[in-house]
């Protein structure tokens, strides 16, 4: 079936229940409602753009855009913010750029220069935009918040001064967890928030805000006085400059992340926002924040719930070469976007996923390729648990957007092969795919796309060089001398039967029946050890004969790729 032609009312008659989404969407609105009845409900992300944004960052985005996209289908008035951390500092260079960028840490990520090459007018903007494109492709809606511009127009000037006058209660709420030695001061730089920031000791107490310098535009800053009556601040820097300002009419710095975090709660009267682990723990600034958020801002932490990590599988060579991780965009091009939406909604946050871009992929695409024909079959009756079909009417759109699909959705690993035996040429896959079922022809690649776009993508970047399958160019013929009669015969009965099998199911019964011939079976005999290990034989010295290894893709499908006359010229013994 085709997602596509998935009918409108499936929507309705299948209500996406029974998941975690849903779950989290009844309590969100009942929080909403007995927090400010008719109010727009908030759903948030945050995201620092300190580098690249890599797919365990997605879960940040997504994990809010499947509850708020859920809020939105009950009818409900929800905004999913989508915080840029991009005015917190450049905390190190990342391998890979050139180590001259030393000289901009401690500054704004939107002060900092784009790496060489790149489009962008800084650091931030330059790793925000692929997340921005993928975002797009994902069907997610959000409101993007920049904090850059939020703190230098003034807009929190109110709460940093309301942080100022409770440094003292806010010293102490973070003394409490000063004390249990716990906090988190390891963490590496996950481009998740800044875990690991400086809470705002200095010289001469307790300040929550810190300035960039006005001099070198650094935080590394000191605020060595405060005066609560004038809000008069004097801050001195590493580099010796110092001043004094109005704290009220200042524009140049924020506050620390630990209380940043919660003033932004406060300020947006946020209801859900999930968190990474590495927040979640005793004393980390989601616990930390809840204390802040009640007992200065006066307003309730959200829900929130800690996700588990995002593992990455096959791309460890790559990852290491490149000195960086795979990004949202990475893994759209080697699959759909329901297809990686549905990799994080099928599993509770708290659960690890994985998203593949080994071999795994092929497994992946034949399990959600089951889950959409069990779907399409529940819209008759049958029945499918809640769960997994509100995982997936969850991953082909959203309330409002029915993401692209793939007209034909024929099975990845075959198109993944039809990819590889073709490297990829246009008029060789039109004629194996049309070949595939002579009853109802692929006619265009256009009907198999974008996935075959994906698989062959996957197969161009990340299936491994000895992997790929090569059609030998001339026969072996030292190893067709050398076959035997039983060898000599079996390759005539392929060869005999190729014209009237002709087909992906044709040729598929035709492989696995030439050895039951051979046994003296009847074609319908059910395997047994002995005739599987013949049909190994037999398969290893087709593959040997037509690509040189012992291995290859399914072999209906190789035949398919490699064509009736040549496949008889590279099978034909010696007379
Ligand atoms: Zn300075």
């Amino acid at each position: 079936m085709s997602t596509s032609s998935l009918p409108r009312d499936v929507s309705a008659a299948l209500r996406p229940d029974g998941d975690w989404v849903a779950r989290f969407a009844d309590d969100v609105i009942a929080e909403a409602d007995r927090r400010g009845p008719g109010r727009q409900i908030v759903c948030a992300s945050g995201i620092s753009p300190s580098g690249p944004i890599h797919l365990g960052n997605l879960r940040e985005v997504l994990t809010p855009h499947f509850v708020a996209d859920e809020i939105r289908r009950r009818g409900r008035d929800v905004v999913h913010l989508l915080s840029w951390d991009d005015y917190d500092r450049f905390r190190r260079v990342p391998a890979g750029i050139d180590p001259a960028w030393a000289e901009h840490v401690g500054r704004p990520l939107t002060s900092v220069p784009a790496p060489p090459g790149s489009p962008y007018p800084n650091w931030a903007e330059h790793f925000k935009a692929p997340l921005v494109a993928a975002l797009d492709v994902l069907g997610v809606e959000v409101r993007a918040v920049s904090q850059t511009q939020m703190y230098t127009s003034g807009a929190y000037s109110e709460q940093v001064l309301l942080a100022a006058r409770e440094r003292a209660r806010i010293d102490a709420i973070l003394g409490r967890y000063r004390t249990k030695q716990v906090v988190h001061q390891d963490a590496d730089d996950d481009g998740s928030g800044a875990a690991t920031e400086d809470d705002g000791g200095s010289a001469f107490g307790y300040f929550p805000f810190k300035p960039y310098c006005a001099h070198c535009n650094r935080d590394t800053t000191t605020v060595t006085a405060y005066d609560d009556a004038t809000t008069a601040m004097t801050y001195v820097c590493e580099d010796g400059f110092t001043e004094t300002v109005l704290l009220r009419d200042f524009r140049r710095g924020k506050l620390v992340w630990k209380v940043d975090w919660p003033m932004r709660w406060a300020y947006e009267a946020v209801v859900f926002e999930p968190s990474g682990v590495d927040h979640q723990s005793p004393g980390s600034s989601f616990v930390v924040g809840g204390q802040i958020v009640r007992e200065v801002f006066g307003a309730e932490p959200p829900i929130g719930p800690m996700y588990a990590f995002v593992g990455i599988s096959g791309m460890s060579k790559m990852s290491s070469s490149r000195g960086a991780v795979p990004i949202p965009l990475d893994a759209l091009q080697i699959m759909e976007a329901p297809l990686l939406r549905w990799l994080y909604v099928r599993r509770r946050p708290n659960q690890s996923i994985t998203v593949a871009f080994d071999q795994e992929v092929q497994r992946l695409y034949d399990e959600w390729d089951a889950l959409a024909r069990r779907v399409a079959t529940a819209s008759t009756g049958a029945e499918v648990p809640t769960g997994e079909v509100a995982g997936y009417l969850r991953s082909v759109g959203t309330a409002t957007t029915l993401l692209e699909s793939t007209p034909r959705p024929l099975p990845y690993r075959t198109l993944a092969s039809v990819a590889d035996v073709t490297t990829g040429d246009p008029v060789q896959m039109v004629r194996i795919l049309r070949d595939l079922d002579p009853e109802d022809p692929v006619i265009s690649l256009d009907e198999v796309r974008p996935r075959l776009d994906k698989a062959a993508a996957w197969v161009a970047t990340y299936l491994p060089a000895d992997q790929r399958t090569h059609v030998v160019a001339t026969p072996d013929a030292e190893l067709l001398a050398s076959l035997d009669e039983q060898q000599r015969n079996a390759l005539r009965l392929l060869l005999d039967g190729l014209q009237t099998h002709w087909s992906l199911e044709g040729l598929t019964s035709l492989v696995y029946g030439v050895p039951k011939v051979q046994e003296g079976l009847p074609p319908d005999a059910a395997p047994t050890p002995e005739l599987k290990a013949t049909q190994r034989a037999f398969f290893a010295l087709l593959y040997r004969l037509l690509v040189g290894r012992d291995t290859g893709p399914r072999l209906p499908t190789l035949l398919l790729a490699v064509g009736a006359d040549r496949i008889r010229q590279l099978l034909t013994p010696p007379p």
